[in-house]
């Protein structure tokens, strides 16, 4: 029986069943100790230091213990520390970006996706280098920067020099004051040498959700394929790392397993991540699985209430307070709302989820690898998110100047944000108003713009952002950073 060491390489031994199983039970067992739940709930507060402020983050049992608590009130209490958190590390910002749908070819069996082998009616699409081109310049026009590229898995038909090739189009268009800043890459699992090919490129963070952590179930659900291998899987982010991408997400398909074990599971592999290469996941997803073309949602076991899945968010938010969590258009505008208070930094908007879907005018449901729950205009989500005092953020500067893996974190723990990502936020969310954006986005964009310039400690910063911002709305100078 394989035993648990979060520094192993085997995924059996860093996802242990038997940890997970233990935590699970020690977890029920002091659901309702309130003073070790307080004691818990205070060590998830941040601290502020001379420099900035720290948190220590929680291990994968103390986070299940607080997952367990039914409590309202600790409850509460977890939703309030969540927003802290939030505001001490990324402020009110709130950075977003769009899917783009390359291929739906797919050679996996995975039972909870249209895109499926056996689907046979499903029509399957793969982008041309033209039709990639006219899918950016639709995303650009929107005002996107930062992308999520997306694929099946089809060794002949979606090889790695096709999604190469790809995300050197998407990089080489400019397309009036428009550009692609950051490729994020959502692929499977592929090997060390693919890893270090999409690095070149110039990808930003490479992605794969776990699906389910859950062996047994893994085994199930991907009957048939190169996605079967459970281990393979597991491991992907460990290669990634190996061929130097230093920003990795992980995700977990909510609705397919138990939450509770998903969410061990989840903290254990940030752990892992951590002990292995001195760096924790770059961002988090919480998909939660959808209704699509033959999928029906109701035939898994693992469906979680809106509220369950809110406080899922904060107990990740508590446990692993540097790593940056992203909610898709899977959820409604309800859902997100309530989430974003909680923790999350990243929101795709405006997203369409078929291979071709943004240069249609209408929205083509045929290739869709799910139903979109908010679909809302980009324009109506910039808005949105500035009526509840987010910042829409456009900023991808980190990355491209090198900011990655711990040197990012080492950004957010110096508290430097306020005068740096806060800038860039607002620096880019200029360039959003100016080229894009609606007349009554503008208006309340720049009111938001001016209000928070105010906010930016150092006289220098602020001074410079403010003669940047006056450049963007005077020429066509664009991509200013700090
Ligand atoms: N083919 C790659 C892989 O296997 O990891 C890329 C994945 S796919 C384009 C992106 C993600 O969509 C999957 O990892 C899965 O979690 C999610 N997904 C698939 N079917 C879904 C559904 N019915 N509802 C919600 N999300 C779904």
């Amino acid at each position: 029986m394989a035993v648990y060491d979060p520094k192993s390489l085997k995924a059996e031994e860093f996802i242990n069943d038997g940890e997970i199983q233990e935590t699970l039970a020690w977890a029920e067992a002091n659901k309702e100790n309130w003073a070790l739940i307080d004691s818990i709930l205070e060590k998830a507060r941040p601290k502020k230091t001379e420099t900035g402020c720290v948190c220590s983050g929680l291990s994968h049992r103390e986070a299940s213990l607080l997952l367990a608590c039914e409590n309202p009130e600790k409850i509460q209490r977890m939703y309030e520390i969540a927003e802290e958190i939030k505001m001490a590390y990324y402020g009110n910002r709130i950075v977003i970006f769009a899917p783009l749908y390359l291929s739906n070819y797919c050679v996996n069996g995975c039972l909870y996706c249209p895109y499926h082998l056996k689907n046979k009616h499903i029509p399957r699409k793969k982008l041309t280098q033209e039709e990639v081109r006219a899918e950016v310049i639709a995303l650009q026009d929107m005002g996107h920067k930062r992308l999520a590229i997306e694929a099946g898995e089809d060794p002949v038909n979606n090889p790695i020099e096709y999604i190469l090739e790809c995300i050197k189009t998407i990089y080489s268009v400019h397309h009036k004051n428009g550009d692609i800043r950051r490729v994020n890459v959502n692929i499977a699992a592929t090997t060390v040498e693919n890893y270090r090919k999409l690095k070149e490129a110039g990808i930003g963070t490479y992605i794969l959700f776990q699906e389910t952590y859950h062996k047994e179930s893994y085994l199930k659900l991907h009957p048939t394929g190169p996605k079967h291998d459970y281990a393979y899987h597991t491991e992907a982010h460990d290669r990634a790392m190996e061929g130097g991408i230093d920003d990795v997400g992980l995700g977990v398909l909510f609705g397919l397993e138990l939450y509770k074990y998903e969410f061990a599971a989840l903290i254990m592999h940030a752990e892992h991540l951590e002990a292995v290469h001195g760096v924790g996941p770059h961002t988090i997803s919480v998909p939660r699985v959808k209704k699509a073309d033959d999928i029906d949602p109701g035939e898994f076991d693992g469906g979680i209430d809106d509220d369950t899945f809110a406080k899922l968010t904060a107990c990740i938010r508590l446990a692993v307070p540097y790593t940056g969590m992203i909610i898709s258009t899977r959820e409604n505008q309800t859902v997100r709302e309530k989430l974003l208070r909680l923790g999350v930094s990243q929101i795709s908007g405006g997203s369409r989820t078929s291979v071709g879907g943004y240069a249609e005018a209408e929205r083509p449901h045929d290739t869709e690898q799910f139903d979109v729950s908010d679909q809302r205009s980009l324009d109506e989500v910039v808005r949105w998110l500035m009526e509840q005092d987010h910042i829409p953020s456009f900023c991808t500067a980190c990355y491209r100047a090198g900011r990655t893996g711990d040197r990012f974190m080492a950004l957010c723990k110096n508290g430097q944000i306020l005068n740096c990502c806060h800038p860039n936020a607002l620096m880019t969310l200029c360039e959003y108003l100016e080229d894009y954006a609606s007349p009554e986005t503008k208006r309340i964009g720049y009111a938001m713009v001016e209000r928070e310039l105010e906010r930016i400690p150092k006289d220098k910063v602020r001074e410079i952002a403010r003669q940047n911002i006056a450049d963007i709305r005077s020429s066509n100078r664009r991509d200013f950073r700090f």
